[in-house]
């Protein structure tokens, strides 16, 4: 599964990889892996308070 979220590294809207067996977000465009939470919002919120 992908979704596309801006990246805060890439400063671009990119596809991310969901990696439901590791609980992770990966950019494809630069490789970094976000830990995904299992709320949305709150992973939306990890993403954008780790840039
Ligand atoms: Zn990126």
């Amino acid at each position: 599964m992908n979704i596309f979220l801006n990246c805060p590294w890439c400063e671009d809207e990119v596809a991310f990889m969901v990696d439901q067996d590791r609980d992770e977000l990966i950019c494809s465009a630069c490789s970094t892996s976000f830990d995904l939470a299992p709320d949305p919002a709150v992973t939306f919120a990890l993403l954008y308070a780790a840039a």
